[in-house]
């Protein structure tokens, strides 16, 4: 079983059909897709054996769907690169994963080939030029017969905490949450559309295989990126729009669409998830855009797929729901322990731990990684949560970010969504600072929300109004925007690093 066969089929049912757009340019359909792919195949045998790790250095690019399904049509394994990364990462995550050549963007290529060893054993070829085109002039090779316990996807982490770990992440895997996306997420057929705005290296390309299963439109906005005011435009021409977007690009929409006016006609879908939706924000999107919000909580070790709240869940306006991120995924088993290792009862925070086809099989040349992170084939996630009695899942922080204060351990996250619900605040990222008295103290990053005015006095009486006095903040800090990754997630070790360098007003 191979991934490819998800084009096979849908090729066949809708050669004609339009698979991949441009903005509104239609630049393939589903025959000339699967054809490109084919041939591409065919010509990546003169870069390595069966196999061989393909990356992708690129912002989001039709290319992107010809390089993904040629490679598995060879045999071979993707790994896309986070476009946002700096070259020098990037070397790094292609000499890491031993890639045999790199597809690299115009714009991209020239510092990825400074950033590499020279001589360097790969080759890099740029996207869009004739050298490229040149792969496309051959004859269409067959199906490589593969293993599904093969590797497809090569998959870095964000590395928020840590150094970014490459997740092995199969056929089998793949197609498990491809299937789990269709029995649980949404209904995708042949009249929608998947418009490509968050990264394609990241949870935006991981859906191309369900979309595709259903013949549903590739979708890339011409800016290649997220751009609030092209998304919307790009939601009237496609039909049956649906895209997965970070939470902080959910918010970046739901501001835009207010001052613009301007509501999406074919809006059908948005999954949010890789952080944290608070539940204020989620009420403001749901009031502006309707019952289209789908939350997943995954990570790339077990990719899209841990739990979901479903758009009906959305509906019930249940607080307790609205702050969870939802129940098991079909196909997922998810317990929380404790630190002996036993399930934990009801409503106790512990560690989420998961198992399910989905898993990745471990980490990339990594084995002590793989062995804290996949014990007894169950995945430690590293994230804090607790289970309501109905099996939703409240996701607290990661290990890693938990406050301990006075022996007291702070889930920023609560005090976060307490910070929210004051209207000057606009953004806000709490993280705990090394304190001789307290062990740590909290304290909070805050984006004032613009055309307001807040003190820390005012920030405390609504903590104090809301959350136990422990838990509340000892020091406001003031920023005009909170550090971010490229996929909208606040880097909270940047944070603490500020503050641990005293470089912060
Ligand atoms: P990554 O592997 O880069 O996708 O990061 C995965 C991490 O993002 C998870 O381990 C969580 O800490 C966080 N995350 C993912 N989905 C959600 C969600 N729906 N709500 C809150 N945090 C999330």
């Amino acid at each position: 079983m191979n991934l490819f066969s998800l084009l096979e089929r849908t090729a066949r049912q809708w050669p004609d059909g339009g698979a991949v757009y441009l903005g509104d340019e239609r630049v393939q359909t589903w025959a000339s897709l699967r054809h490109r792919s084919l041939v591409l195949a065919g010509a990546l045998s003169a870069f390595g054996p069966a196999g061989s790790r393909v990356a992708v250095a690129s912002e989001n690019a039709p290319a992107y769907l010809e390089l993904m399904f040629g490679t598995w049509a060879a045999g071979g394994a993707v790994v896309p690169l986070n476009y946002k990364l700096h070259a020098k990462e990037m070397a790094q995550i292609v000499e890491d994963a031993d890639a045999a050549v790199v597809f690299a963007s115009p714009a991209l290529a020239p510092a990825l080939q400074a950033a590499l060893p020279s001589p360097w054993r790969g080759r890099i070829v740029v996207t869009g030029t004739p050298g490229y085109e040149s792969l496309f002039q051959g004859e269409p090779a067959a199906v490589a017969a593969t293993d599904p316990q093969s590797l497809a996807w090569l998959f870095y982490t964000s590395g928020t905490t840590g150094r970014s770990k490459g997740a092995m992440l199969s056929h089998r895997s793949l197609m498990s949450m491809t299937l789990g996306h269709l029995a649980d997420v949404e209904t995708i057929d042949e009249t929608c559309s998947q418009i490509h705005a968050a990264p394609m290296s990241h949870g935006s390309g991981l859906y191309i295989p369900a979309y595709v299963a259903r013949g549903a439109r590739q979708v890339v906005p011409a800016s290649q990126g997220f751009d609030p005011a092209e998304f919307l435009a790009l939601c009237d021409s496609h039909p049956g729009c649906g895209a997965f977007l970070a939470p902080t690009m959910v918010q970046r929409l739901r501001l835009a669409a207010q001052a613009s006016g301007h509501l999406p006609a074919q809006l059908r879908t948005i999954v949010y998830g890789g952080g944290p939706m608070y539940v204020e924000e989620l009420r403001k999107s749901l009031a502006v855009f309707g019952q289209v919000f789908v939350q997943i909580y995954g990570q790339g070790e077990s990719p899209m797929t841990i739990t979901w709240v479903r758009r009906e869940d959305h509906a019930s306006g249940d607080e307790a729901i609205l702050g969870s991120v939802g129940v098991a995924r079909t196909g997922v088993e998810v317990r929380v322990i404790g630190e002996d290792g036993a399930d934990v009862p009801p409503g106790e925070i512990g560690e989420i731990i998961v198992r399910g086809d989905v898993v990745m099989a471990g980490y990339w040349n990594n084995a002590s990684g793989t062995a804290e992170a996949l014990r007894d084939g169950w995945l430690h996630t590293g994230d804090m949560g607790s289970l309501d009695p109905r099996g939703y899942l409240t996701l607290r922080d990661r290990s890693k970010d938990v406050v301990i204060s006075g022996g007291s351990n702070i889930y920023p996250r609560e005090v976060e969504e307490a910070l929210l619900t004051h209207t000057g605040v606009a953004e806000v990222s709490v993280v705990g600072q090394a304190d001789e008295e307290w062990g740590e103290v909290v304290v909070a990053f805050i984006v004032v929300a613009p055309g307001e005015d807040v003190t820390p006095q005012a920030l405390d009486a609504h903590c104090l109004d809301r959350i136990a006095r422990f838990k509340r903040p000892k020091r406001y800090l003031f920023l005009d925007a909170l550090p971010k990754n490229s996929y909208g997630k606040v880097l909270k070790r940047q944070l603490r690093e500020q503050l641990a360098a005293g470089g912060t007003r």
